[in-house]
């Protein structure tokens, strides 16, 4: 291939001029326990069912997919009302190819050019990416200690900066951290009375919460989004899929931004497959809990400092330089990831096994330590 040139060379947007695309490192190693993926593969019965929908779908290729995505978007919301406590329909719900997307969506209608969005970090770091990306100046809020949402300092930044959107990421990524609803509300009104601005609650991995949902509070709160994927509690990150529950209205704004067909007809019959498996899928989220707990746990036992976790995965530390403790792991063959948060790592709950060799992996370079 040629090269004549780099990218500072080339007339691209000033803003993203020495600037790394996101990426954690994909690495051939035996245990990958670095980006929050499910370690089980969908059972081979739904593989099975995958195939036939898709089969069908191949039959219409010629034809655009359903642009509402209608009847994806009522089994979404027939699977919240069981899942979440409460009732939503179609008109609550909109997808697209995973919950990245959704967000930039959103960005893309309530942010913009000359347009302010507020997260509390350590968070997830596509928040303030996909702001950038969408021309959105992006305010860093504060977070406690414990890594948990600080209400007093928090609705204090909302006043003073005025934000046009607002993320809560509950439970957080990469510190695992969940808030209770009386947060989401407080952050609510004083996001209300500053502008008002829209909040969204990013719930990628709501469903390894020890807590319900907060897609509760969307009732009455017509500027409240709460966002969900599949990539994690249903297994099927390759799917691209991600969906969010709001009013109506929020949705009918949405659509003045999505590119027309954005969500093929292969997508759109593979998530439908895999919602016919949802019992079955929603158990491999108990079995990971379960670890998730036992990796807090023993985490604990060996001497680590371990965030409280509501998520698939569990941030450890304190390490004096998180990096060297990062490829210390690595160098006996377990991937986790290093989020730049300093003294911290993160380790993705996985197959009994794959945690074993992780914990393994942890008491060893504890010993050589010493
Ligand atoms: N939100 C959070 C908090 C995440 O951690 C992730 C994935 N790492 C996403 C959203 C995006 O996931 P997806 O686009 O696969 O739905």
């Amino acid at each position: 291939s040629w090269h004549v040139t780099g990218i500072d060379d080339l007339p691209i947007r000033d803003e993203l001029r020495g600037q790394s695309p996101y990426g954690a490192p994909q690495l051939d190693v035996p245990v990958r326990l670095n980006t929050n993926e499910n370690p089980y593969p969908l059972p081979e019965p739904l593989v099975q069912r995958i195939t036939e929908r898709v089969r069908e779908a191949a039959r219409n290729l010629n034809r655009y997919p359903d642009r509402e995505a209608v009847e994806l978007r009522t089994e979404l919301a027939k699977y919240l009302t069981r899942s979440a406590g409460h009732e939503v329909g179609t008109a609550n719900v909109w997808a697209a190819n995973g919950s990245n997307e959704v967000l930039q969506q959103l960005l893309q209608t309530f942010g913009g050019p000359g347009r302010t969005a507020i997260g509390f970090e350590p968070s997830y770091s596509m928040h303030g990416l996909i702001a950038r990306g969408t021309g959105t100046a992006w305010i860093s809020g504060p977070r406690g200690d414990d890594f948990a949402i600080d209400v007093e300092a928090s609705v204090a930044a909302i006043a003073g900066h005025r934000p046009h959107v607002v993320f809560i990421t509950s439970p957080n990524n990469p510190t695992g951290t969940a808030v209770g609803a009386g947060t989401v509300r407080a952050l609510y009104e004083a996001a209300q009375a500053a502008r008002p601005s829209l909040v969204i609650v990013d719930e990628a991995y709501g469903e390894f919460s020890h807590h319900p949902s907060l897609l509760p509070l969307i009732e009455g709160r017509p500027n409240l989004v709460v966002s969900r994927t599949m990539s994690k509690a249903f297994g099927a990150a390759g799917l691209r899929l991600g969906y969010l529950a709001a009013d109506p209205a929020v949705v009918d704004a949405v659509q003045l931004v999505r590119l027309p067909y954005h969500l093929s007809s292969v997508t759109q019959a593979t998530a439908l497959a895999a919602l016919e498996y949802t019992d079955t899928l929603l158990g491999y989220v108990e079995q990971l809990k379960a670890e998730r707990d036992r990796l807090v746990t023993e985490l604990r036992a060996i001497g680590c400092e371990v965030s409280d976790s509501d998520a698939n995965f569990v941030q450890f530390g304190r390490f004096e330089d998180s990096h060297t403790a990062w490829q210390a792991i690595l160098d006996r063959g377990v991937l986790v990831r290093d989020n730049g948060v300093p003294g911290w790592l993160r380790v993705s709950a996985g197959t009994p096994a794959e945690n074993d060799a992780f914990l393994e992996a942890v008491r060893a370079m504890k010993k050589e330590d010493r």
